[in-house]
């Protein structure tokens, strides 16, 4: 029998039919501009929603604890396959359910607890499982920031080498969440090597850009490499960690382990810290990964990193202060000290426009994290929709009135319809619908 699934939903359960019908509009009516969403295609979307959800694949494929895993076991491999294709890694495993996860399963695989890190400052733009005393990083492990340099606002390598060699660390983590600049693996590599610490990447955010060339590639700078896969990457809410097969310091740290670098990380995610895979969304990263082998996902990276910087330079030109006076990446970091407004008001503003985007700390903020002095943009989900050079000066332009005067409600209320206007002809998820 032929059963429409949207259909069903709508019979059963309209309560929850409705809300889902009302946050995707949202989605289609607003600009996102929350750098670390995106919009998933509708072929991953579809793989989400099968019946690969039902199934229990403890292990790894052909070493399964549950029978019936033939066809999963097709399904993981293809997604390792591309993963280690597009990634030009080693070894991938595709299970890990988040970027915490998969962060959280590195130290696992490389550290003791206790063991000293360095990772990038939360408050300087750093991710939480960085080292964030509020983080189990901060809790298990003895993270040692770094940051960026007052003046320039960008991490200084000779200041990083310092603490590196005073502390010692036995890994160095780099990539953050709210750094508009680019990283230089190759430099933090030769520092990493210098104590003998492994060198992790984690390119949540700005995974694509590195895929694209446009942003320095982790390897083989990197022993490893964590990533979410539905930022930059546009595929469904997960993770994957790459890495070398073997451990470079494995007489110096793991003498007694018998399994290399790779085998540890796989015990590590399993069982470790796992049990069963979500099979449904292994699926979904696998066509997300055929996406991004497509010619027209590196345009479409490309494409991220020229909005973001017509977008900075539109903010900029009506005397908004940017952090690092500019961007590398797909997010620009808004110091909004100089007007005089807090992150929350002007965040508030803008989602009254329908235009969505987070309050953020920016380096050296007195204020609080509940109500900091910065506010984080990116560009990644406007650009999926086809929005070019010239929709940046638009918004920009619109941003910049509304942040400098977030209680003006007629501001609000006509840029609003303006906004409604430019999604029109941006249309997503058209065929999508309950
Ligand atoms: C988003 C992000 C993560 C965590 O991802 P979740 O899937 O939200 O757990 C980890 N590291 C960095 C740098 C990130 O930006």
């Amino acid at each position: 029998m032929k059963v429409d699934r949207n259909l069903q939903l709508k019979k059963f359960d309209p309560q929850i039919a409705e809300l889902i019908k009302k946050e995707t509009n949202r989605q289609r009516e607003g600009l996102v501009m929350i750098p670390s969403e995106n919009y998933a295609s509708e072929a991953v979307l579809q793989a989400m929603g099968t019946s690969l959800s039902n199934k229990y694949s403890e292990g790894y494929p052909k070493k399964r604890y549950y029978s019936g895993n033939e066809f999963i076991d097709e399904i993981e491999q293809l997604c390792i396959d591309r993963s280690k294709e597009l990634f030009e890694a080693e070894h991938a495993n595709v299970q890990p359910h988040s970027g915490s996860s998969a962060n959280m399963q590195v130290f696992m695989a490389c550290l003791n607890p206790g063991d000293k890190v360095m990772g990038m400052d939360l408050s300087q733009g750093g991710h939480l499982t960085h080292g964030s005393p509020v983080n189990f990083s901060g809790q298990i492990y003895n993270f040692i920031p770094y940051g960026v340099d007052k003046e320039t606002e960008l991490i200084d390598m000779d200041v990083v080498r310092k603490i590196a060699i005073k502390e010692k660390p036995k890994m160095i983590v780099t990539g953050a969440t709210a750094y508009p600049r680019e990283f230089d693996f190759k430099a933090f590599a030769k520092i990493a090597q210098e104590i003998d610490a492994y060198l992790l990447a984690d390119i949540s955010h700005f995974v694509g850009l590195c895929l694209a060339g446009v942003h320095q590639k982790p390897f083989p700078h990197a022993d490893v490499v964590t990533t979410t896969t539905h930022k930059t990457m546009r595929g469904p809410r997960s993770a994957i960690i790459l890495c070398k097969k073997e451990d470079r310091y494995q007489k110096k740290y793991h003498k007694d382990s018998k399994f290399n670098l790779a085998r540890r990380i796989d015990r590590a995610v399993f069982p470790g810290t796992q049990g069963g895979p979500l099979d449904h969304i292994i699926a979904a990263k696998a066509v997300m990964l055929k996406e991004a082998m497509q010619p027209e996902f590196l345009e479409y990276q490309k494409q991220i990193q020229k909005n973001a910087q017509v977008l900075a330079d539109t903010l900029r030109e009506t005397g908004i202060r940017l952090v690092s006076d500019g961007t590398d990446n797909h997010l620009l970091l808004l110091d909004l000290r100089p007007i005089k407004v807090t992150g929350s008001d002007a965040s508030d503003a803008l989602e009254e426009a329908y235009i969505y985007a987070n309050k953020n700390s920016i380096p050296f903020d007195n204020a609080s994290p509940f109500n900091p002095s910065g506010l984080r943009l990116g560009t990644p989900a406007l650009t999926s929709r086809g929005m070019k050079e010239h929709e940046m000066v638009q918004i920009g332009s619109w941003i910049s009135k509304i942040v400098k005067d977030p209680k003006n409600k007629s501001l609000i209320k006509k840029t609003r319809e303006r906004v409604l206007e430019l999604t029109k002809q941006f249309p997503v998820y058209e065929t999508l619908d309950l």
